[in-house]
């Protein structure tokens, strides 16, 4: 059965944790007046498509995919929304593993799954601003997990809403990973003092207080 979480108007969860396929990371839907922009895309998409649709959102008129990062429970669903017309997204440290497929990279050894590799069409940089009318997404490179992992942020509804994804980790020699560089990415979400946190794994978190001690948290574990 569909399900789906709305975060604010326009904004809604659409992938993850009993929400979709098990091994899905959370996947964010933000409606924007000139297309959908869909934020992960999933291990598998299946489910994540059944849940849009069930919004009553076409996912044909999903324009763009922002991957967050390479790994495979973000980009395993990737090639079905490229497939549906999407324009895909992400850094150039992780798009070449996202577009080559690289196994390691990917983290394919996680998840017993096959990946179709997709064409990251556009390759975003920090402080990139995407307009999606009339949201303007701005963009932050938090490198850490991966290289090439990034948080998003946009004003909705009068709130500040951060999509920090695995702000949880972990780190792996294999993939890149650095904690020294992702404890300079997370302070500088904390700085940006978000009302709301979408997370990769654990959801959805606020107000403010709750971001903040959030974060923190991880930063204490490391
Ligand atoms: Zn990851």
């Amino acid at each position: 059965m569909p399900r789906t979480v709305k975060i604010l108007e326009g904004l809604h969860a659409v992938g993850g944790s009993g929400i979709s396929s098990t091994g899905d990371c959370m996947v964010y839907l933000i409606e924007a007046f000139d297309g959908y922009v869909l934020i992960d895309a999933g291990v598998d998409a299946g489910a994540i498509v059944d849940n849009i649709a069930s919004i009553g959102i076409r996912p044909v008129s999903i324009q763009a995919l922002i991957l967050t990062h390479c790994h495979i429970d973000h980009v395993g669903g990737a090639k079905m929304f490229e497939d549906l017309g999407a324009e895909v997204l992400a850094h150039p440290l992780d798009a070449d593993a996202i577009e080559s497929g690289d196994p390691v990279r990917l983290a394919l050894d996680y998840y017993s799954v096959l990946y179709s590799s997709v064409n990251v069409t556009r390759k975003v940089e920090d402080n990139e601003r995407l307009s999606y009318h009339p949201f303007e997404i701005e963009v932050i490179h938090t490198p850490g997990h991966t290289p090439g992992s990034i948080s998003l942020a946009v004003e909705m509804d009068g709130h500040k809403v951060l999509f920090g994804q695995d702000i949880h980790g972990p780190f792996n020699d294999s993939w890149d990973s650095s904690i020294p560089e992702w404890r300079r990415s997370m302070e500088r979400l904390i700085d940006m003092d978000a009302d709301i946190l979408c997370e990769g794994h654990y959801g959805i978190i606020r107000p403010s207080e709750n971001v903040r001690e959030f974060i923190q948290g991880f930063l204490g574990t490391y």
